[in-house]
């Protein structure tokens, strides 16, 4: 029998935890003759119980295990610690809050059963439940990096999907440190088939993203996916060259033909400010990269490890 793993990155849930469990549970009793399951619940250093509340899972069942971090790494760092120790066949990250709806597993575990699929992924059809500002910036955000980037990102994908071992190994093979799961799922290519779903409010706790974060997590996404923006700059150096080409052979002309009174300053300031404005922002998407090279070579880990499930299984 398939054995799959459930991996669910937490951070501050002790609120979702005992629900999502209870949701899980009775998903994987419906299908216990097809599958066997493992739950891999990775503890993001939550400032809340939520260990607590996973160290009590471990402990009531056995197909429960957890990884608990010495802080927080972020959800990406989650997933990653959460694929590179799932031991099932098939591998699905889910959210704590129940926005992934459980019952959707079956119909993702027939889908690869049938050996047609390598990935089963969700997608939401709406965004309800997030607020107005958050799904403009996102709309924006998809139409930008599919322009930018070779990559395709389907817009309202799901981090929520049910993988074959096969297509797990190639995405934990890649270890870099920028990590965009959304891009990276898709770089490894394999066969996926899409499943939309109507979006889910959160069931409890609140969301553990501001606008801040997701920018800089788009910024990053964008950075990781494409290298098209420094492209842009080098583009509007040439243009920049090219007027200012023009520029100097108009204004020795009229020079020539009209003398040369002193005017034009406030003009001239003007230009001054904008070609200084393209510049500092070209020197920033060159730093931006530069940065992120930076930080990947000096081979950080990705994530840390505080407890595991061992500590528990241990005390028995
Ligand atoms: N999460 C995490 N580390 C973080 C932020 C979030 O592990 O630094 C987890 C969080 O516990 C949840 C999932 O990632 O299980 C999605 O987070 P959230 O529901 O807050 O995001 P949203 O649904 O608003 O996009
Ligand atoms: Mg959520």
């Amino acid at each position: 029998m398939k054995k799959i793993s459930i991996v669910v990155p937490c951070y501050n849930e002790e609120e979702s935890i005992p629900l999502f469990y209870k949701e899980v549970d009775k998903v994987t009793e419906k299908m216990q003759e097809k599958a066997k399951f493992e739950f891999l619940f990775v503890n993001d250093g939550s400032k809340d119980k939520t260990l607590e509340e996973l160290r009590k899972l471990a402990k009531k069942d056995d197909r429960v295990r957890y990884i608990s971090f010495s802080r927080n790494f972020g959800k990406e760092a989650a997933m990653y610690a959460g694929l590179e120790n799932a031991k099932g066949d098939y591998v699905t990250t889910m959210d704590a809050d129940l926005q992934d709806p459980p019952s959707l597993l079956e119909e993702m575990f027939d889908t690869l059963e049938t050996g047609e699929y390598d990935c089963c992924a969700t997608k939401s059809t709406s965004r309800n439940g997030y607020s107005f500002l958050r799904k403009t910036f996102t709309k924006w955000f998809y139409k930008i990096i599919g322009k930018l980037s070779k990559t395709e990102m389907v817009a309202g994908a799901r981090d929520f999907r049910l993988m074959t071992r096969q297509m797990v190994d190639a995405i934990i093979s890649m270890k870099e440190y920028n990590r965009y799961s959304k891009g990276l799922f898709s770089f490894v290519g394999f066969n996926t088939k899409w499943i939309e779903f109507e979006n889910q409010e959160r069931v409890a706790g609140t969301t553990k993203w501001n606008f801040w974060k997701l920018f800089s997590y788009a910024i990053d996404g964008i950075v990781a996916f494409s290298t098209t923006p420094l492209l842009i700059a080098a583009l509007l150096g040439i243009i920049f060259c090219f007027i200012a080409f023009v520029m100097i052979i108009v204004i020795i002309v009229k020079t020539l033909a009209f003398g040369d009174p002193v005017s034009g300053w406030p003009s001239l300031a003007c230009i001054i400010f904008f070609v200084g404005g393209i510049n500092l922002f070209c020197t920033g998407i060159i730093g931006e990269y530069l940065a992120k090279t930076y930080l990947e070579t000096k081979q950080r880990p990705i994530y840390i490890v505080k407890e595991t499930e061992e500590s528990i299984r241990k005390q028995k």
